[in-house]
């Protein structure tokens, strides 16, 4: 029969980066009841899960941070979601901000840095230019071929644990009245009063005036639009991560490395971001690599997306990635090694899908492996939208369309 969990005037379905700050500004915005449901991250390995349909990409304690981007709508969503860190912080009581600075290092003369200085100059960031020389003398533990430059964020960049900042939001939310119902939603149906019936896989249901997805990619995968059938146009990404132990004698030394994003412009298989030192719930501390885009492959359907998630065990990708970590961290003797894998969610136009897709249902979703660190400004548009048919952000509302695949 299932249990009656309660009537809401707007629910938001997906409790991860973007659903939990969508629920910490609506319960803050205004004095409706609402809901925010989504489960929790598995507590054991996923390799270990049969049953489980939906992961989140806000498994890891590492996430840059950082304004300094070539694309004017991300620099400004991490320019406001970042100051507002230390009240969220200060609020839920929790830290997960480490202000460590960010480096973008790139080949000299590619556009790429010029497009990231002209965003930093309009939006008035600071930043430094590094020549090789420099990049070596600043950040000796790194070598850069000699071609590379760097553009340095000193403050207002660095890295968040992507894991805290979810919860620090749900518990705010909750303090502020959100009730956080701990389940997978199975599908939304539309009553004869024109409310949604939000029915979980256990077969519970709630009740609620106005529904917002921010299912990331699992968004496909559910009956989550009441009115099919139209499909979302978002392309869903395999990505590999690989830690590598930092030995205790080495910690020092590395103290001062910022988040760094390594574009080669050459040979874009080597692209990558890497991550200083973090502390993981084994009690060590791990320097984290990821590739960039080009080196991804899409991933079709549900089953895929959930396999991706469980076997974390090894792919080509990962010997790829540790031969990146020693040509660039040459002198870098790690421990043990670690893979992981998750799922990116990408949208045609490189932005957050925002916007009402059906009446009372607005999408939240795309984040194009952009949206941890401006989760918080994002959470706060879909808040705006769902409150209110108007427009009235200084981004126009083209740069957020939703996208539906062509039949
Ligand atoms: C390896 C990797 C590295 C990244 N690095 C960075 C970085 O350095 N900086 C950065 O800014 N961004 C980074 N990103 C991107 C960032 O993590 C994502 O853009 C962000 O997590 C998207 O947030 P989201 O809320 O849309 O999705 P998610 O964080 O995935 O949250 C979606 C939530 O919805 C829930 N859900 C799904 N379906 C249902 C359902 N049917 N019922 C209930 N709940 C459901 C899931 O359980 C999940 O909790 C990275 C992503 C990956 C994969």
């Amino acid at each position: 029969m299932g249990t009656d969990l309660g009537s809401f005037d707007i629910t938001i379905i997906g409790a991860g980066c973007i659903g939990s700050a969508c629920a910490r500004h609506l319960s803050q915005l205004c004095e409706k009841k609402i809901c925010l449901i989504g489960p929790d991250e598995p507590d054991h390995p996923r390799s270990q899960d049969t049953e489980r349909s939906v992961y989140g990409a806000h498994y890891d304690a590492g996430r840059i941070t950082r304004i300094l981007d070539p694309d004017l709508v991300w620099a400004k969503l991490a320019q406001r979601s970042i100051p507002r860190y230390v009240e969220v912080e200060e609020k839920s009581n929790m830290q997960f901000y480490t202000p460590s600075g960010y480096l973008g290092v790139v080949e000299e003369g590619t556009s790429y840095i010029d497009k990231v200085k002209e965003c930093a100059k309009l939006l008035q960031v600071e930043f430094e230019l590094l020549d090789h020389q420099q990049l070596k003398s600043k950040f000796p533990y790194f070598s850069f071929p000699p071609s590379c430059v760097g553009i340095y964020q000193p403050s207002q960049g660095g890295y968040i644990n992507i894991r805290q900042h979810v919860i620090a939001q749900m518990t705010i939310a909750q303090k502020q009245g959100c009730t956080l119902i701990k389940e997978i939603v199975d599908r939304v149906d539309r009553d004869d009063r024109g409310q949604f019936k939000i029915v979980t896989e256990k077969g519970n249901y709630l009740y609620s005036g106005k529904v917002i997805l921010a299912t990331g990619a699992f968004t496909p995968f559910k009956k989550l639009l009441p009115d099919p059938p139209k499909q979302l146009d978002i392309e869903l990404m395999k990505e590999t991560v690989v830690k590598l132990q930092v030995k205790d004698k080495d910690l020092r030394d590395m103290k001062s490395m910022p988040a760094v994003i390594y574009f080669t412009g050459k040979d874009a298989r080597y692209d990558c971001y890497i991550l200083p030192p973090i502390r993981y719930d084994d009690g060590k501390f791990y320097i984290k690599i990821g590739h960039g885009l080009t080196g991804s492959d899409k991933l079709d359907d549900h089953q895929q997306v959930i396999e991706w998630y469980r076997n974390v065990e090894s792919d080509n990708l990962v010997e790829v990635l540790v031969k990146t970590i020693n040509r660039l961290m040459p002198t870098f003797e790690y421990g043990s090694v670690v893979t992981d894998h998750c799922v990116s969610t990408h949208t045609p136009s490189n932005h957050v899908m925002i916007g009402e897709v059906n009446e009372g249902v607005t999408v939240l979703t795309g984040g194009c492996s952009h949206a941890a660190k401006s989760a918080d400004e994002i959470g706060h548009l879909g808040a705006l939208t769902a409150l209110s048919n108007d427009w009235s952000y200084d981004i126009p509302k083209s740069e957020f369309s939703v996208y539906f695949k062509q039949n």
